[in-house]
């Protein structure tokens, strides 16, 4: 089999004498990856439905660009004359590791605007388990591709990408959603949203102001941008 895969197989197999059975555990992997080709289907569906609204609100916008990402997961620029399939997939991700990092730097970037840092941890968790539990159903497979799994899955990403620390994300949307629905300025969203406890300081604002930026630049990185009023 060409490409990725292979390079890691006989990168694995070079330390042991037992040469795995690198065929089996392939096919396991492949059958992750045909699974995420098979959500194509929903993605679609869901950016279609979300392109077609009229009043789509900021919450939507970051759902559409994260459908989008996660379909351009799913279909990347294979070399041409590949046909997009579960094995030609799995093989370009794992021969594009910088790509693979950026993909999920973004990914986890407008996840961070979506849900709070506990979900997207433990749902990051979750996948990493689900991966291992799937790999160690016989041990040659696990000691073939456990580094791999390491590797793309092993840290989920806590940082979240540029901009505001993650506490303040979920904030800057219902902040921007209000500047939008009700005309305010950054004084009263910061009167409603800030949750510092006390009487809001200039310093309030300016967080404020600093996270609504950010949650800017990533909807216009996204090309999902409201139109200016
Ligand atoms: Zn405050």
């Amino acid at each position: 089999m060409p490409g990725g895969a292979q390079n890691m197989n006989e990168e694995c197999s070079t330390n042991s004498s037992n040469v795995p059975d690198v065929g089996a555990a392939t096919a396991k992997i492949v059958e992750l990856f045909e699974r995420g080709l098979a959500e194509r289907e929903d993605l679609k569906k869901w950016i279609e439905e979300l392109s077609s609204k009229a009043n789509p609100t900021i919450r939507d916008r970051l759902c559409l660009a994260l459908y989008r990402h996660q379909l351009s997961f799913r279909e990347p620029p294979l070399p041409s004359g590949d046909p997009l399939t579960g094995a030609t997939l799995w093989e370009y991700w794992a021969s594009h590791p910088t790509e693979y990092r950026k993909y999920c730097r973004l990914e986890t970037e407008i996840q961070s605007y979506l849900e709070p840092p506990e979900t997207r941890l433990s749902r990051a968790k979750s996948i990493r388990q689900g991966m291992i539990d799937l790999i160690q159903q016989d041990s040659v497979t696990f000691l073939a591709y456990y580094p791999v799994i390491e590797k793309m899955f092993g840290k989920p990403e806590t940082k979240a990408g540029p901009g505001a620390p993650v506490t303040r994300r979920l904030p800057a949307v219902r902040a921007v959603q209000m500047q939008i629905d009700n005309d305010w300025n950054l004084k009263r969203v910061t009167k409603e949203l800030c949750d510092c406890g006390n009487d809001h300081s200039q310093y309030c604002e300016q967080r404020m102001r600093q996270s609504i930026i950010s949650l800017k630049k990533l909807l216009h990185k996204c090309k999902v941008e409201p139109p200016r009023p």
